[in-house]
């Protein structure tokens, strides 16, 4: 028998807020331990938290640009458990009135569009991170309280690869909308993902197990292909999958039991009596819906239409908010919108990923890329040259063409100084030209490369060529 799997997403995002959900501590990544708490997100009693607009407002731009409808009443529910993370013995969330409801996210999947339905996304705070050392364990504070939106998606994942190009997606978009980093080495998404599987034949969904917070992409789709052979196996061998919480352990490539898993009604949620409910106008969801960022999508279509250049660059630039934006500012200042495009898809993403640095702290600006590429049109520097130049653009930042000038890289374009170091070529290499006369077209590209050599680089290719050509043919 074939089974299918049917996999649900349940995504935590931390959002880009400066302070936390209830209190006015900071969010900052890698402070001392326990350096940004205070009565409330240390869960004192008869501390009272208030709730922070901005919060609030980025998961409704969320729940917009993911077509979700956004209630105009929300409020805060108490999730009750134990946990030495969580000293409150409740973690603040939302339980039966979320502040988004439904909607959607369209992504490029193995060569397709697919749309993943939305069941919610709702507010609630992190709690805090336990660390353990030995025979000792500790707990930092720090991130107890920071605000976190769920997003939980329709069990609609039919693959592991599903799963893991609409995060792929998800990310992309929330990042473009300013709604978080998305940082995954800062803990700023994490999953638990719902597997279950049926037989092909039969319709509804099997019996699922949760495996609890992944945090790295790769990390979802692994569990997700392990859990679904895990299952398929069992139900083969005629055995019952039991519905329980598992955890994805990296090292050994299984998932291993955690706990049978709680029913809903475990958890004793009630409204949070310290909190007012969220009541939004339809006026104020407008004015957010006004202000809605534009989407990797539309940025993609836009980028191709107003710069002219080929859909597959458009598709590279647009997948980086901040890729994007360099491209458009230099594009801007440039007449060879294609030049620019091709040197930030080339060297500047190779030298990013190389050098593991991000956009935003490199010293080359927009403005010197497209002075670049200018001197490159204007023959005063060749490729290779310009190549040199745009590496210590990258280090060091500065104007490209005082870079030409300090480091001698101007192009020889002058026709009796080619002319001379093409006879000098022709007369010392006479068997490859002899080539050339015989029909080797091969052998023309080994002489460029001695007149280049003899010009340090800086002869202008396509004179050389030229040059050689005329003298070889005669
Ligand atoms: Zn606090
Ligand atoms: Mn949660």
């Amino acid at each position: 028998m074939k089974y299918v799997p049917a996999i649900g997403l349940e995504v935590h995002v931390q959002l880009l807020t400066k302070s936390k959900l209830f209190c006015a501590c900071r969010t900052d990544f890698g402070a001392e331990p326990n350096t940004q708490v205070c009565p409330v997100c240390l869960g004192y009693p008869g501390a009272l938290p208030v709730i922070n607009r901005e919060a609030v407002r980025l998961t409704a731009l969320a729940g917009l640009m993911l077509d979700s409808k956004i209630a105009s009443f929300s409020k805060f529910d108490r999730k009750n458990y134990f946990y030495p993370d969580m000293p409150k013995n409740y973690q603040i969330s939302q339980y039966d009135r979320p502040l988004c409801l439904g909607g959607g996210l369209a992504f490029e999947t193995g060569g397709r569009t697919r749309t993943v339905r939305l069941n919610r996304i709702h507010l609630e705070e992190d709690v805090a991170k336990s660390m353990h050392a030995g025979a000792r364990s500790s707990v930092d504070f720090n991130r107890s309280g920071i605000p976190l939106m769920e997003l939980v998606t329709e069990p609609d994942f039919a693959s592991a690869q599903e799963a893991y190009d609409f995060l792929l997606a998800l990310r992309q978009i929330l990042v473009y909308g300013g709604v978080s980093r998305c940082n995954l080495e800062q803990g700023n998404l994490r999953c638990d993902v719902n597997c279950s599987v049926r037989p092909e034949t039969r319709s509804g969904l099997g019996v699922k197990t949760e495996l609890k917070n992944l945090n790295t992409f790769k990390g979802v789709f692994n569990a997700i292909e392990h859990e679904a052979a895990r299952q398929i196996g069992i139900l083969e061998g005629g055995g019952v999958i039991r519905q329980e919480t598992r955890r994805w352990d990296t090292d050994a490539g299984v998932t291993e039991l955690m706990r049978s898993k709680e029913d809903v009604h475990d958890y004793r949620y009630f409204p949070d009596p310290d909190l007012m409910p969220i009541t939004l106008s339809s006026g104020q969801v407008e004015r957010w819906r006004s202000e809605l960022p534009e989407l990797p999508r539309q940025r993609r279509e836009r980028l191709a239409a107003e710069f002219g250049i080929p859909a597959y660059d458009a598709g590279v630039l647009a997948a980086d908010k901040a890729v994007a934006d360099f491209f458009e500012d230099a594009a801007r200042l440039s007449d060879n919108p294609k030049a620019v495009s091709n040197w930030v898809m080339s060297d500047m993403l190779r030298l990013l990923s190389e050098t593991g640095r991000s956009i935003e702290d490199i010293p080359v600006r927009p403005a010197a890329l497209a002075a670049l590429v200018k001197l490159v049109d204007g023959q005063a520097v060749n490729m290779p040259g310009a190549r040199e130049v745009f590496e210590e653009l990258f280090e060091k930042g500065g104007d490209p063409a005082e870079i030409v000038r300090a480091r001698g890289l101007a192009q020889v374009s002058d026709e009796g100084a080619l002319e001379a170091m093409a006879e000098q070529a022709i007369a010392e290499n006479a068997k490859s030209a002899a080539d050339y006369k015989a029909g080797k077209t091969a052998a023309l590209q080994f002489l460029i490369g001695q007149v280049m050599r003899k010009s340090k680089g800086k002869a202008n290719p396509a004179g050389v060529r030229e040059i050689l050509k005329r003298r070889l043919s005669g």
